[in-house]
This record gives C-alpha cells, structure tokens and sequence, in this order.
C-alpha cells in the first residue's frame, strides 16, 4: 500500500521551534507571555487593519466570545450560513439561543442575500429580530460582503464574521477576517497555518478586545482578591502554542501560494473530464484555496470516486454536510433554495494541503483521471 495522503495536514516551516525554545528558556509556558502578544500583532500587521486581536484556545471559543459580546442570550435567534462546519453553529446552542439557518447562492458557495434578506424579513414578521448573522467564508472563497454587510446595515444586525478557513484570502483587495463587527479565525490542525489547536477574535472595537481577553481569563475584576462580576472562561491561549504560530505567520504567503498551486494543478489536470466543475473566482474575491473542491455529477458519482480514491489511500471527503440537515439541528428553523443540499451530494474535497509533494498530486489527479477513464 502506497502512504497515505491527507487531505489536509499541518505544515511546519522549522521557524516554530525557535520560538517554542524561547518561551521554554524564558519559563512563559502560561496563557499570557511574550509570544501570545507578539502572535497578536503579528496577525494585525498581516490584515493591514486597526483591528484589534485576541488570540485564544480555538476558533469556536472566538465565536462563543463573539456572541457574548453582542449580549446574546437565551432564547435569541441568530442567523448562520447552513453550508458550514458545526463549530460556526454550536455556539450559539451554548447560550440557549436558536440557529436559524440560510442556504448558500452559487457564485461563492456561500450564505445568499436574496435568502438572508427573506430570513431576517420572516423571522422579524414572526415577532423576533435575529441578534446576529454569522457568514462564513467556506474553503477560503470569500462570501459576498458588500451584499451581505448592505443588508445587515439595513436591518441593523451585526455581522459574525467565520473566516476560519479564510487566512490570506482577500475581497475587494481587503484580507478576510477584517470585514465583521467581529471576526475569528482558527488555527487548528487542518487549516492554513496552525498552532495545533487555536483561534482568534478580531474587532475594531478596543473596548470589545478587552472584554474578550477578560472573558477568555475567568473574567477577574482589577482587584488584588479573585473578585468576579461575570462568568469567565478559560480561552486565552498558551504562550507556547502562540509561539508556534508566530512561526507560521512567517510562511503564511507561501502556504496561500502552495494551496493555490494546487488549486491550479487540479483544474489543469481535470480540463478534459466533462463530468467535473470547479468554483471559479468571482470579480474581487481572491481564495486561499485553503481546500481544492471539485463537483461531479452526482452523489452516485462523488461517492463512487472518493471510494476509488480510498483504494488508493487517499483521502478526500463530501463537502460540509449543512447543517439543517445534521440530527442535532432539525427543528432549528431555515431558508433554503437547494443550493446546499446540492453541492453536498455532488461535491468533494481533494487533499489540498501546502506540503503535498508533486509526486503526491500526481497521485491524485492519475487516480481521478483513471476514475473517470481520461
Ligand atoms: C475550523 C472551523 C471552525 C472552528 O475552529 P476551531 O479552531 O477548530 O474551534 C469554525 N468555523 C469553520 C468554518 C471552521 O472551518
């Protein structure tokens, strides 16, 4: 059996280890230190933003916290993009508040306007207006935020803004992860640079970055006794992980260019299979590419492939399942208009990740391309 190959595994430079040997010589192996705010401004100078970063244990813990800054509470609706993955969504069921899930358009794969704007119209009629809209930039292609922020403005929603999968993507020329009342990221081990565990919250809001970084340490009021006036978490991240990931910002752009290449390899292997499409760039979006994903046909057809590509041990894998499909969310309300459910059944992701070898992708694309008999 030839090695396995992932669909996405972490990639480290060799520069992470320099910081890890630093906060162990200098004793920072706490959630606070040195490389947890030089990781900070790291990130804020990559995002060219006056944005402010807290980073954290994960990207679902930036999206809990971002949920507590807007006062989400029981009982609450929030609007979520269905094609995501869970941790978008979980969250919000952690405050006792409902998802109302909206479908995706095609030219992005992501949360429609037309839907959302029929959601929010709905939902407010229904005798609630949601307190908050999470979109998520999926596989790293932008959503549509000029649309989307126009009618949140409208309805005076603020905007959650999932780029977890979206570091070093841009819109407009504007990197992801600037363009929410508050955004996050994740580093975890699957996405584009990863700390092994981690995220961040983001927020032009200085005031919302100190609430978040007192939230994220067991929210201590400033008094020399542990005197607390609200419900704290412990979601800061350690000092040694942050230093693993100041080493991944310096490769970040190269780790953009490698998934894209990929991206690439794969449309030029495939240009000859009828039966696959590829989601293009629209005007102003640019990807990270952070997952190649292809459609086929159909659900008869994706799975028939990703069988033949596990034969060879590869793996790859269906798109996000949405989430008003998924058990825990079937009474959660949602917009749909087929869009979701479609691309689920047809589509599949590739092994995308920046240190595939071209021996590897060769692999791939021979395996395909023997699947479908070109
Ligand atoms: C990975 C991911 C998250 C969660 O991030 P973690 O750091 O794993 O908690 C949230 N949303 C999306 C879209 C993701 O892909």
């Amino acid at each position: 059996m030839e090695s396995k190959i992932w669909l996405s595994s972490p990639h480290m430079s060799g520069r992470e280890q320099s910081y890890i040997n630093n906060a162990f010589e200098t004793n920072w192996i706490a959630p606070l230190g040195p490389h947890v705010n030089g990781f900070e401004n790291d990130i804020q100078s990559y995002l060219q933003t006056d944005s402010q970063v807290a980073v954290l244990s994960s990207g679902t813990a930036a999206i809990h916290l971002a949920l507590i800054l807007l006062d989400v509470k029981q009982g609450d609706e929030i609007i979520c993009q269905s094609k995501t993955f869970s941790a978008s969504a979980n969250p919000i069921v952690y405050l006792g508040a409902t998802p109302i899930f909206v479908d995706s358009e095609e030219d992005t794969w992501n949360i429609s306007p037309e839907q959302l704007e029929i959601a929010i119209q709905d939902r407010i009629k229904k005798g609630k207006k949601p307190k908050a809209i999470i979109a998520v930039h999926l596989y790293g292609m932008p959503y549509k935020v000029d649309e989307i922020n126009t009618i949140a403005n409208a309805y005076n929603i603020p905007v959650i803004e999932d780029s977890a999968e979206a570091l070093g993507s841009l819109y407009n020329s504007k990197k992801c992860g600037t363009f929410g009342e508050l955004s996050i990221l994740s580093f975890n081990g699957n996405k584009i640079i990863t700390t092994s565990g981690g995220g961040a919250l983001i927020t032009k809001n200085v005031t919302l970055k100190e609430k978040a970084v007192n939230l994220a340490t067991q929210s201590r009021d400033k008094a020399v006794e542990y005197l607390h006036s609200n419900i704290g978490y412990n979601y800061r991240m350690s000092n040694v992980l942050a230093g693993i990931g100041r080493g991944q910002m310096e490769v970040l752009d190269d780790r953009v260019l490698s998934r894209r290449n990929n991206y690439e390899h794969y449309l030029d292997s495939f240009k000859n299979i009828s039966e696959i499409s590829f989601l293009k760039e629209p005007e102003g979006c640019f990807s990270n590419r952070w997952l190649s994903c292809i459609l086929t046909e159909s659900e008869t057809m994706r799975e028939g492939l990703r069988l033949a590509l596990d034969t060879q041990n590869i793996e790859s894998r269906p798109l996000w399942k949405p989430m008003h499909q998924q058990p825990i969310f079937k009474d959660c309300p949602n917009y749909l208009n087929g869009v979701s459910d479609r691309l689920f059944e047809r589509g599949l992701c590739l092994p995308s990740g920046s240190n595939l070898t071209d021996n590897e992708l060769n692999r791939v694309t021979s395996a395909i391309k023997t699947y479908f008999r070109a």
